[in-house]
């Protein structure tokens, strides 16, 4: 999947990005430009985007076994979207789980 990929790439920082979906299946994800290079929190780097109307969601990778969200994680989750995924440390198939905008934990089929 291109999104563990993306966070094994940029361990041991954070890699984030914005989702696109149709239903309930990802579609696309779009890179923040400059994440992968930065030392800024990719939370943060989500919090100060406009609100793109074509985004369903967002993905973040925690450099840590820690899939669950932080509180800045579920600030983000609140202010837009209903999809948010987030992956962690070794970022392999079972690392991975995806939040609605109140945190809880759904089902996500995630296509590429
Ligand atoms: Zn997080």
């Amino acid at each position: 999947m291109f999104i563990l990929g993306a966070s094994r790439s940029s361990h041991p920082k954070e890699f984030a990005g914005v989702l696109r979906a149709e239903g309930d299946v990802v579609k696309e994800v779009l890179l923040l430009p400059g994440t992968l290079s930065s030392g800024e929190s990719a939370v943060l780097r989500l919090h100060m985007l406009p609100i793109d109307p074509s985004a369903c969601g967002t993905v973040h990778s925690h450099p840590s076994p820690n899939p669950r969200p932080s509180g800045a994680d579920m600030a983000l989750f609140a202010k837009f979207g209903h999809v948010h995924i987030l992956v962690a440390f070794p970022y392999d198939e079972r690392s991975w789980k995806a939040y609605n905008h109140r945190g809880e934990e759904i089902k996500l089929e995630i296509v590429g």
